[in-house]
């Protein structure tokens, strides 16, 4: 039976060091900002948007949010965000996805500030991580990171196969593996081999947004198997990608879902407008 990686446990971890760090820096005089921008009235976005404020009490940020009408303008979220670029209050800015489809949801990303960006989604902080001189994680992978070290099994040399190539999961994952010296493999919907590739895996990331996708005869006696999915079954509950009752029959570490990897995502966004405020002040 398979160990199970406690999502929640971890995550008040990195809350914590956030949080002791933050009182620091306050004693300094430095207080720390979040705006949280949310669209329209999607369910989802606004238990999102809930939590991560949530989170900013937890740890002693300032949160400031703004609840815009789905009617918005692309303009005036565009002028909303270039106010939040030039305020001193505010350390990180989030624009919580999806965002109504008359809006162009790279156009928003590429105006946030590339030291306010704490979702890691701007082109100038997707390439610091592609060469491996980032300030900031994209949260999802950074979680899964901090999840796999959790286990204390050394990524180095392990053949890693991350399922899902998006961009803010599968394609920043496989770089994040990469850049610990694991040999990845990305699988993606026109992947012909899936089963023989996973199962040579010692770590499978499973970011596909399909429930019960990863089956036990996909996993090796051992592997480490993260499960990155959120997907609502027909009877309200909640499901990963990882058929979790075969899979922890033979994995050797295995996240939950929910308790896994959506606590990190949260944790790490905290950590994320932690460092762009110590950016800011120039704290290392
Ligand atoms: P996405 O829809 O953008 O990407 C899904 C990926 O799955 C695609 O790259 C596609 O190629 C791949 N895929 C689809 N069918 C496949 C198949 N048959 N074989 C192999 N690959 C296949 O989704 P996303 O934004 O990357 O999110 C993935 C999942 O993770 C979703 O369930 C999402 O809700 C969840 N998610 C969770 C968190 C969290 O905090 N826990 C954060 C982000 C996303």
């Amino acid at each position: 039976m398979a160990n199970l990686i406690d999502g929640k446990a971890v995550s008040a971890k990195v809350k914590a060091e956030v949080r002791d760090e933050a009182a620091k820096l306050k004693e300094q005089g430095i207080s720390i900002g979040l705006a949280v921008v949310i669209v329209g009235n999607n369910p989802a976005s606004r238990v999102y948007v809930n939590s991560k404020k949530k989170a900013c009490e937890e740890v002693g940020f300032n949160s400031y949010e703004y609840a815009l009408d789905e009617n918005i303008t692309q303009q005036e979220l565009l002028d909303l965000i270039d106010v939040l670029n030039n305020d001193d209050k505010v350390n990180g800015i989030l624009v919580q996805l999806p965002l109504p489809k008359h809006i162009d949801e790279n156009a928003i990303i590429n105006a946030i500030s590339p030291d306010k960006d704490v979702d890691a989604f701007h082109p100038y902080n997707v390439g610091k991580i592609m060469i491996g001189e980032f300030s900031f994680l994209p949260c999802t992978p950074a979680g899964v990171m901090e999840l796999i070290d959790s286990t204390g099994v050394n990524i180095s040399g392990k053949s890693a196969v991350v399922i899902g190539r998006s961009n803010i999961v599968g394609k920043p994952m496989s770089m994040l593996l990469l850049h610990r010296n694991a040999t990845v493999t990305i699988c993606h919907s026109r992947t012909t081999n899936l089963l023989e590739i996973c199962n040579a895996a010692d770590i499978i990331v499973a970011a596909v947004g399909k429930a019960n996708f990863v089956t036990g005869d996909m996993v090796k006696e051992g592997a480490i198997v993260i499960d990155v999915g959120i997907n609502r079954l027909e009877n309200g509950k909640l499901c990963g990608d990882v058929d979790f009752e075969a899979v922890s029959k033979k994995a050797g570490y295995i996240t939950p879902v929910p308790g896994g990897v959506g606590p990190m995502t949260i944790a790490m966004l905290m950590k994320n407008t932690l460092t762009a405020a110590k950016l800011k002040a120039n704290i290392k």
